[in-house]
């Protein structure tokens, strides 16, 4: 039976987004932790991680982290 979304998750396959800083950064176990909840966390500004980053010598520039936040990066099309 034809699915609705298959057409889509078929190309999603196939399109495969611009690399992402994200699979680069160079941080602690701890800090990828709490990195990964402040990005799950719709009150926190994408600016606000960017300046997080920042004090630990790490460059993701804010927009390319809205981008990860969107899935419209090679993270979530994998
Ligand atoms: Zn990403």
């Amino acid at each position: 039976m034809a699915d609705a979304l298959e057409q889509f998750r078929e190309l999603q396959n196939i399109v495969k987004g611009p690399r992402c800083a994200f699979q680069s950064l160079d941080l602690s176990e701890a800090d990828i932790q709490a990195l990964n909840e402040a990005l799950a966390s719709a009150s926190i500004t994408s600016k606000t991680i960017q300046k997080w980053l920042e004090a630990r010598k790490q460059v993701w520039v804010y927009y390319n982290i809205a981008r990860h936040r969107r899935g419209d990066c090679r993270c979530a099309n994998v």
